[in-house]
């Protein structure tokens, strides 16, 4: 698979959870992402924020419309091709889901395990992206021990430990507080910088401004406003 062609493209995309009288969650949503661009998705409370993510990692399935991410069809992706699909798709929440009983290194290392990574090729990649998020003299702590922004930190870690093309930051900065936040959202431009698509979703206007992204805003399941990257959003 080509790097360049890891766009994410939605064509018409209608999701309804419930009856098809209702107001539906996403509505004739179209949206091209480019390889490596930053989007910053803003929208209130119920907008549709999540359902759209949802669309992307294929958590959840449209009712109408087309999904492409990478070159793939999600038409005519197959059951077996879906955990290398979510490889490729790094998501981290407000609420950082590590695992209590495991230590830093432990959580990263876990992540790699399971896609199937080496011992040796685990134990090269985990001090390099605890590095990278700044918390490799912190490898041997259990969550409980971390602040709220270390621990969001270890997921990011964990998440772009397996190379995503694509991070979903859903919300990351909702638990915390100012310092933390701007941490995160520093840690999340540096990843991009790097190469790594990201989506971003906040409520936060200052993070928009300091993103300073392209930012798509959702209001009843409808994208109302796409500002280019540089134009301020208000
Ligand atoms: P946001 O992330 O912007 O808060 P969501 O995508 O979670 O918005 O929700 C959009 C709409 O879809 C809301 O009306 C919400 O109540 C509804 N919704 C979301 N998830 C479900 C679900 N699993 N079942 C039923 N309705 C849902």
């Amino acid at each position: 698979m080509c790097y360049n062609v890891y766009m994410i493209v939605l064509e018409r995309v209608t999701k309804r959870y419930g009856k098809a009288d209702e107001t539906p969650a996403l509505d004739n949503v179209d949206l091209n992402i480019n390889p490596r661009e930053m989007v910053v998705i803003v929208g209130s409370s119920g907008s549709g924020k999540s359902t759209l993510l949802k669309m992307i990692t294929r958590e959840e399935l449209p009712d109408e419309g087309k999904i492409t991410v990478g070159g793939i069809d999600y038409d005519t992706l197959a059951k077996k091709h879906i955990p290398h699909l979510r490889r490729r798709i790094g998501v981290v929440f407000q609420d950082f889901k590590l695992l209590p009983d495991r230590t830093v290194y432990e959580n990263v290392a876990f992540a790699l395990e399971i896609a199937g990574h080496t011992n040796a090729e685990t134990q090269n990649i985990v001090p390099r992206v605890l590095d990278l998020v700044g918390l490799l003299d912190k490898m041997n702590k259990l969550p409980a021990q971390l602040s709220g922004g270390e621990k969001q930190r270890v997921a990011i870690a964990r998440s772009v430990a397996r190379q995503p093309r694509i991070l979903i930051a859903d919300e990351p900065t909702g638990n915390l507080d100012n310092k933390n936040t701007w941490e995160i959202v520093d840690l999340v431009k540096k990843i991009n910088d790097l190469g790594t698509t990201v989506l971003f979703t906040t409520h936060n206007l200052e993070i928009v401004h300091r993103l300073n992204a392209r930012t798509v805003r959702i209001e009843d399941g409808k994208i109302v406003a796409d500002v280019p990257r540089g134009k301020v959003v208000k």
